[in-house]
Order: C-alpha cells, then sequence, then structure tokens
C-alpha cells in the first residue's frame, strides 16, 4: 500500500514521528505488510516560502496513494481561511470523502470528566462534503443600517443517502442494532425537514436497523447525561463537527481522538488524521500525545483492509493506558511524545 504523509504544522510533525514509528514497528513484524510512504511538507512553512499551502498538481499527486496520513495544520502566521480551504477543503472534495467518522470509546485508565460515564463506544458519522458548510450566500446592502448576511445550507438527496448507507453499512458490519440521527426539523423547517425524509427513507432498506431521531438540542444534553446508550450516529456537516468535538470531550481527551475523511468506495484516497489541531501553545515542547495519531494510523490500515493491524495497534494503546506508566501531560503524567510513542511500539511488538 502506498500512504501519503501530510505531517503539517505545530505539534502535527511531532505526532506523526510517533505514528511513523509504529509503523515501522508493523512492519518488521509483519512480513507481508508493504508499505511505501512518502512524506511530503505542505505546511504553512511551505506557505510561508511559497505562498501555496500544496503545489498547483498537489491533488494528483496524492490521487496516486492509497490513503492519506494528515497531521495537523495551523500557524497564527497564517490565516484560518488558507490553512482550510486550500488545503483540506480541496482534498476532502477533490477524493469525495463524504463520511467523516469518528469512534468515542473510553479508553482504560482514561477518567471521562462524566462521573458515571465509562464503557462509553460509539461512532459518528457526519457528512463531510455539503450541507451548512457552503460557499453559497454572502452579504447585502453593506454599510446600510438594512444590512444582512445570507448563509445557505445545501443538502441533497445523494448526499443524505450516502452518509446514512455509511453509518447503516458500519453498524451492520459491527453489530449494532441503532442509528441515531441527529435533527432539528422543528425550527430548520426546510433543510432539516428534508434530512428527516431522506433519512427514513434510505433506514427502510436497512430493516434490522431501528432508527433513533433527536433534536440536536436533546442529543448534546443525552451525550453528556446517558453517553453509553449510542451506537451509531448520523449528523450533518454542522451538527457532526460539534457532537464529535464534544464526543472527544466526554471521553477525556482531545489529545486520544482519532478521526478519518472517507471515500467508503475507495474511488479515491481517504484522509485520517487527529481530531485536535496543530497545538501551538504546546508545540515544539515534545510534550503532545501521540495517541490520536497512532490511533488514526490504525484506523487508515482497517480502511485498507488491514483489521487485524487495527486491532493490534487499538490494543497496544489500550495496554499502554492500562498499565497507566506512561502518560503525557494532557491525561495526568509526565511522559514525553517520544516515551508514549515507544511504549506503545513495545506493546505492538508484546501482540505478536
Ligand atoms: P488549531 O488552530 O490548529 O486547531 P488550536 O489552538 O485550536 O489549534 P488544538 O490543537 O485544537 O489547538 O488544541 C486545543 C487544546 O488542546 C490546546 O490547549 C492543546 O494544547 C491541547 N491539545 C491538543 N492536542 C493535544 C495533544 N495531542 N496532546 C496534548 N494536548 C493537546
Ligand atoms: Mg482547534
Amino acid at each position: 500500500m502506498k500512504i501519503a504523509v501530510i505531517p503539517g504544522d505545530g505539534i502535527g510533525k511531532e505526532v506523526m514521528k510517533e505514528a511513523l514509528l509504529v509503523l515501522e514497528t508493523l512492519q518488521e513484524l509483519e512480513e507481508d505488510l508493504s508499505v511505501d510512504t512518502t512524506i511530503f511538507d505542505w505546511s504553512s512553512d511551505n506557505y510561508m516560502r511559497t505562498g501555496k499551502m500544496m503545489p498547483e498538481d498537489g491533488l494528483s499527486i496524492l490521487s496516486e496513494y492509497d490513503a492519506i496520513l494528515f497531521g495537523a495544520i495551523g500557524d497564527k502566521r497564517v490565516p484560518d481561511d488558507v490553512t482550510v480551504w486550500e488545503l483540506i477543503m480541496p482534498i476532502r472534495k477533490q477524493f469525495n470523502q463524504y463520511v467523516n467518522f469518528r469512534p468515542v470509546k473510553s479508553l482504560p485508565g482514561i477518567t471521562s470528566p462524566l462521573v458515571r460515564a465509562d464503557n462509553i463506544d460509539f461512532a459518528i458519522f457526519r457528512e463531510n462534503t455539503e450541507g451548512e458548510y457552503s460557499n453559497s450566500g454572502g452579504r447585502l446592502y453593506m454599510d446600510k443600517p438594512q444590512e444582512l448576511a445570507i448563509q445557505n445550507t445545501v443538502m441533497t438527496k445523494t448526499g443524505i443517502t450516502n452518509i446514512v448507507s455509511a453509518a447503516c453499512d458500519y453498524a451492520l458490519k459491527y453489530g449494532k442494532s441503532t442509528v441515531t440521527s441527529a435533527t432539528k426539523s422543528n425550527a430548520v423547517i426546510h433543510t432539516m425537514k428534508f434530512w428527516d425524509d431522506c433519512v427514513a427513507e434510505q433506514m427502510k432498506k436497512y430493516p434490522e436497523l431501528q432508527l433513533q431521531s433527536y433534536y440536536i438540542d436533546a442529543l448534546v444534553a443525552y451525550f453528556i447525561e446517558r453517553p453509553q446508550e449510542f451506537e451509531v450516529v448520523v449528523a450533518s456537516n454542522l451538527f457532526g463537527d460539534i457532537l464529535s468535538d464534544l464526543g472527544s470531550a466526554v471521553i477525556g481527551g482531545l489529545g486520544l481522538s482519532p478521526s478519518g475523511n472517507i471515500n467508503p468506495e475507495r474511488i479515491y484516497p481517504s484522509m485520517f488524521e487527529p481530531v485536535h489541531g496543530s497545538a501551538p501553545d504546546i508545540a515544539g515542547r515534545g510534550i503532545a500525545n501521540p495517541i490520536a495519531q497512532i490511533w488514526s494510523l490504525a484506523l487508515l490500515l482497517g480502511h485498507l483492509g488491514r483489521t487485524d493491524l487495527e486491532k493490534v495497534i487499538v490494543t497496544a494503546i489500550e495496554q499502554v493506558l492500562e498499565a497507566g506508566e506512561v502518560k503525557t501531560a494532557d491525561i495526568g503524567g509526565a511522559a514525553t511524545t517520544a516515551e508514549m510513542g515507544a511504549a506503545i511500539c513495545e506493546a505492538v511488538k508484546s501482540c505478536f
């Protein structure tokens, strides 16, 4: 398999180093794992040098790869709309990565901020290419008293059907019985009502699965009150974005949560990245938690058919956390990024 690696900015570079060491460890142990990685320095540093986040033919270069492992991007010298709209968004759109996949799972040794919450294990499927995040709209009557802004939400039947199918296929594959849909059709009466209709119609094709539909305001409360109840959650771009960050907070940390931008048909490469950003406040100190990045590597391998190796990595992470000897600062310890990476590599070896 060919993997394009984009470490990016800040702690992205630091945590990526550890993920690549885990990959090397796997390659030493697993003879039939042949991985070809290429590292691309498409970062804010590169932007400062060249005026571009990625080269003109960046997308066509990436299209030659089976998957992309991404670190994090963000730098105070570069506006957010440049880093997002000139690197991340073009990749998501070009490669039709319409699923944003976020596992939310309790880990041993990690205390949830919620006192009554352990055994949390669900996955969020966020629509990743349309919906509320559109560039349709604008401002009218500039500098007049009646000045206003319009932001259009564009939802397509195909878009909704695709994300629901991806969520349902996952639910069946992993033996789950319910799919929860986030809606707000009592107030957002055009697009959200359409969302509800398309979700219900598509769910009819999955008679084994039960659909629960909750208003987003109630759903965020349930995420806090009884997160154990959920199995698979499907949501629009905006609602999914909010639920995903809440999901990582609920299990106890941004430094732990992985994500995938997935093209389920595998026509195009999918991209896997930690939920956290470049964390400029701790960058360069070697103290970032590499678990989210390493777990993202695990998701990548699973997506490319190596669910056995995905399991090995997740088990290794769980073993290290359960032993509790090596912990980075964000989860209450004093270990460095490198120490955490090395501990996970050792645990990977013990799984063979
Ligand atoms: P960006 O603009 O790139 O999103 P940010 O300033 O929003 O960066 P995040 O990376 O989203 O920062 O992180 C938010 C907070 O969580 C920061 O205080 C950061 O230090 C902490 N944090 C994020 N990732 C990690 C990690 N892997 N290990 C430890 N702490 C982390
Ligand atoms: Mg951030």
